[in-house]
């Protein structure tokens, strides 16, 4: 574990209702005081009413994108201000399923970046391999050519975290090797401007593989999809990360 700070982000993608959010409630119930930070990212439509119901706890709020302008003629689109507004201080950026879905490249991801720092909120930049870049062994190439790309002018620890999302390990129940995770974590750190920038793992991360994930030395924490939905298993997650 490096000196970054640690941070435990879910990120609920296109789930979660309202009655959902009592695993929200259920989560900072368990962590009054967690040793390490903890962020929920549900969906923007509950932004609000998470941020409501988590007032006064240790768990942030974030969202999972915002739009490159502060405000415009763009239906359908928030932006990083909207969410600032909403409760939410930090967003997922360049999440593999945004990149694939609505073909966001590395560039568009640093414009919002900057538009997310200067709304105030702490920009969390995914990069990750395909199955077949890895089987093609270039996921350092891409992965690294993805984080020169895709972190703004002025990005610090302050406010940029990392995520390292092997694309073919999402929502699979498949992970890298520790070794495999290692080498990326320790090419990221080194081509980072700023060292204490925190780097996640993400990609099938479990209450049953957390443990050794985060004794891995570069790796700060975790993004987590699936296993954040339930207070109890995101809970499991927390508790590694706070005993890493
Ligand atoms: C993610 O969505 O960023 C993710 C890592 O998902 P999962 O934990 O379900 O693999």
């Amino acid at each position: 574990m490096s000196h970054a700070c640690k941070l435990a982000a879910g990120n609920w993608k296109m789930n979660g209702l309202r009655a959902d959010l009592e695993e929200a409630r259920a989560l900072a119930k368990a962590y009054p005081k967690p040793d390490c930070g903890v962020l929920l990212c549900p969906p923007a439509t509950l932004i609000s009413a998470m941020a409501e119901a988590l007032s006064g706890s240790a768990v942030m709020v974030g969202g999972q994108d915002c739009h490159a302008s502060a405000a415009g003629a763009h239906t359908g689109d928030i932006s990083a201000r909207m969410l600032a507004d909403s409760g939410a201080r930090q967003v997922i950026l360049g999440h593999s399923e945004r990149r694939a879905d609505h073909g966001e490249t590395s560039t568009l991801v640093a414009a919002k970046a900057m538009a997310a720092h200067e709304a105030g909120l702490v920009s969390i930049i995914c990069v990750g391999e395909t199955e077949s870049e890895r089987d093609a062994g270039q996921t350092l190439e891409v992965v690294l050519g993805q984080l020169a790309e895709s972190l703004p002018a002025g990005a610090t620890a302050a406010n940029t975290v990392v995520a390292y999302e092997p694309v073919w390990a999402i929502g699979t129940g498949r992970t890298p090797t520790l070794d495999q995770i290692a080498q990326v974590h320790d090419a990221l750190r080194a081509q980072l401007p700023d060292k204490a920038i925190s780097l996640l793992y993400g990609g099938s991360v479990k209450p049953g593989n957390a443990a050794e994930i985060f004794a891995i030395g570069n790796v700060d924490g975790a993004l987590v999809g699936g296993a954040s939905l339930k207070a109890a298993d995101f809970g499991a997650i927390i508790a590694a990360l706070e005993a890493a």
